[in-house]
């Protein structure tokens, strides 16, 4: 059995003031049994506006284990957890919300699941508490769609909460692209990957931060991230309404010089070109979506700024 000499805890943070403590206070209850010589705790804070810096440097001064990043506004989630990973230095790295939904007892069994050779351990989230039904329902829907259309496969329940051995973490590093979507990256990357299922707890204290607009975006950077099977499925559409209508006009013209039975006709030609109509922005829609991104990717600009640091 494998033994690490340090873990680091990476914890995005948005606007946590009323988590961040109670976090601090149930890893510290966990982390000692491990039975490791050093450990770091890395607060990400994604642009917090309330109290929640001033927690983590006050933190920070009592401990200099408790480290901090402070993004100069926020980039989001994602992004959060990726410069959490970039400034790490444990051999396993451990990421999880600050919100307690993550329960902190589940680290000691993501340890074991190491030590016993995995380089990836992911926790898949059977349940939540008190998850209301659009939630549920939005996350099923969503992961049978991505799965369908994307070429990686991402679980259902697959969170952000999830160890990974020093090797992955610097694999991880190498991916600089300005839509990040880690629980794609991570089943694309590969490694010995073992599974934990948990119950989410409620969320401790404030509200979600995870507004429609960002679930939105986090949707389509999963769904545009993986595979250009939408752009196919558009050519492949554009194929069959061709075909189809070119049947149809073979129809019409039967009809008009043989049958003698066609009527004015102002209903089926309407419909068929909004039909139409529809398709093609559509179509559009995905390709511009996919230019949109390759443009993005072009500028090359750093996924995040960090305008302070604490203890590192
Ligand atoms: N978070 C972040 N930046 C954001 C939104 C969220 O760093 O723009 C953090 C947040 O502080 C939390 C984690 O990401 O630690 C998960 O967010 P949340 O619990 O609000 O999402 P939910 O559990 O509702 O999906
Ligand atoms: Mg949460």
């Amino acid at each position: 059995m494998r033994k690490a000499d340090k873990i680091s805890i990476v914890v995005p943070i948005f606007n946590e003031e009323a988590n961040i403590n109670l976090l601090y206070k149930r890893l510290m209850e966990q982390i000692p049994l491990l039975d490791l010589d050093k450990y770091e705790i890395l607060f990400v804070s994604d642009g917090s506006t309330d109290e929640s810096e001033n927690i983590i440097k006050s933190l920070g001064a009592e401990d200099n284990n408790v480290k901090g990043l402070f993004f100069s506004r926020n980039h989001g989630h994602q992004f959060a957890l990726k410069a959490g990973l970039d400034n790490s230095s444990g051999d396993v790295v451990v990421s999880m919300d600050a919100d307690l939904q993550h329960p902190p007892e589940l680290i000691l069994p993501l340890y074991e699941r190491w030590q016993s050779g995995f380089d990836i351990v992911q926790t898949i989230r059977k349940e939540t508490e008190g998850a209301g039904p659009f939630k549920i329902l939005t996350a099923k829907l969503y992961y049978s769609f991505l799965n369908f259309f994307s070429d990686v496969k991402v679980l259902d329940g697959a969170a952000d909460f999830r160890l990974m051995d020093r090797k992955a973490v610097d694999v991880l590093g190498d991916f600089n692209e300005s839509n990040l979507f880690m629980r794609g990256l991570i089943p694309y990357i590969g490694f010995k990957t073992s599974y934990i299922d948990f119950v989410a707890a409620d969320r401790h204290g404030g509200e979600s931060k995870y507004t429609i607009r960002k679930m939105f975006r986090f949707a389509m950077d999963g769904l545009m991230g993986f595979s250009i099977k939408p752009l196919r499925m558009a050519t492949h559409l554009g194929i069959w309404m061709s075909f189809t209508s070119v049947l149809y006009l073979i129809y019409v013209i039967v009809s008009k010089f043989f049958l003698h039975n066609t009527s004015p006709g102002w209903s089926s030609l309407v419909s068929i070109v909004s039909l139409l109509g529809g398709i093609q922005l559509v179509c559009l829609g995905i390709i511009g979506e996919y230019v949109g991104r390759a443009f993005m990717e072009l500028k090359r600009r750093p996924q995040y700024i960090i305008a302070e640091r604490v203890n590192l």
